[in-house]
């Protein structure tokens, strides 16, 4: 296990059991529908390449890239787009993809967008889910496993940009981020 890592939270088979069970509800969703799947850059990745290799049913697959400011551990009320899709979504059915949905602000921000954009749906599957920590009003519409109020990394989530490739999902060490607080 990677030294930095306190506790494993869910592994790598828990994961891909959860992945296995979303894929197999949206492929019973969306059987006729070739929906556009959104990948929100970049903790979203490694999600969505198992995810879609689940899905048995015609999709597209494109990205998005978001800022929110604030910096540190926490996003912010401000969401700012990076890179926008190529696709047209106007009469399209959208998945938006997401690693974890915290306070839910980035996730508000783009189902708008998304909706004045003239979706013909939008609906949102996330890795993971932390509920304690919503502040906007955001409905998660498929959701792989619901955790605690812990900051965790590894497949495809990062702190300050490492630990995306780890297979598993897990806890830092207080001692990792600790310089952050001094
Ligand atoms: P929200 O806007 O819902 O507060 O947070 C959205 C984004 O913040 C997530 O998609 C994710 O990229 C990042 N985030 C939120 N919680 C965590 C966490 O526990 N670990 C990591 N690595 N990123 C997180
Ligand atoms: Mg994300
Ligand atoms: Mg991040």
């Amino acid at each position: 296990m990677n030294p930095d890592i306190e506790e494993v939270l869910i592994s790598a088979e828990e994961i891909d059991a959860a992945v296995k069970r979303l894929g197999q509800e949206l492929t019973k969703d969306y059987q006729d529908k070739n929906p556009v799947v959104v990948c929100i850059l970049r903790g979203s990745v490694v999600f969505l390449a198992d995810l879609v290799r689940q899905m048995q049913c015609p999709l597209e697959i494109d990205f998005m890239d978001l800022s929110s400011y604030g910096g540190g551990m926490e996003s912010s009320g401000q969401v700012k787009i990076l890179k926008d899709l190529d696709t047209d979504v106007a009469g399209r059915h959208v998945i938006i993809v997401e690693d974890i949905v915290d306070t839910g602000n980035t996730l508000a921000k783009i189902h708008d967008l998304f909706l004045h954009r003239q979706a013909e749906s939008v609906k949102v599957v996330s890795f993971l889910n932390k509920p304690e920590r919503r502040t906007a009003n955001v409905t998660v519409d498929y959701v792989g496993v619901e955790i605690p109020d812990k900051f965790v990394v590894g497949y495809g989530m990062d702190f300050d940009e490492q630990y995306r490739g780890l297979p598993y999902i897990g806890i830092l060490k207080p001692n990792v981020y600790a310089h952050l607080f001094n």
